[in-house]
């Protein structure tokens, strides 16, 4: 599975692109906290090639990932999507002329989460905090809280 994310320098001379259309593992993120999840593939699609001294990997990304409820705490799937993933790596630094993405990638993946999410983009439960809260405003329920 390791061998889906490297780049064989080699195979992209005379100015020829590698496609890449891969649908990965989630277990390749190495993410196990008790807030953020990966479950469901992750699909890359895209190329790479060789520009002048660098190696040019450019992806579109899709994947979901799992995050608790900021308001009623069940997981919610919430989908992630990377347009554009764009990575250039100078030649003079990938040893062995094997280029493995896995931790750019990740990163990029990373970076997509967000800070928060709500069940169904609206809790149920979130009346229920409000009315505990005893606030008749709409602002975020947990803005008061800090
Ligand atoms: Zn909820």
């Amino acid at each position: 599975m390791d061998n889906l994310l490297k780049i064989y320098i080699d195979r992209l001379s005379n100015e020829r692109t590698e496609k890449i259309e891969e649908s990965l593992s989630p277990e390749f993120m190495d993410v196990r906290e008790k807030d953020l999840q990966f479950k469901s593939p992750v699909s890359i699609k895209g190329k790479a090639y060789l520009a002048e001294n660098h190696l040019v990997i450019q992806l579109s990304v899709e994947t979901n990932a799992h995050i608790p409820c900021l308001i009623c705490d069940e997981w919610v799937e919430k989908k992630l999507t990377i347009k554009t993933f764009y990575h250039t790596e100078e030649l003079e630094n990938i040893k062995g002329q094997v280029y493995d993405y896995t931790n750019p990638l990740r990163e990029a993946i990373l970076l997509e989460v967000p800070s928060y999410v709500e069940c169904m983009e609206n809790c149920p439960k979130r009346g229920e905090l409000k009315n505990y809260l005893q606030k008749g405003n709409d602002q975020f329920p947990f803005a008061d809280l800090s």
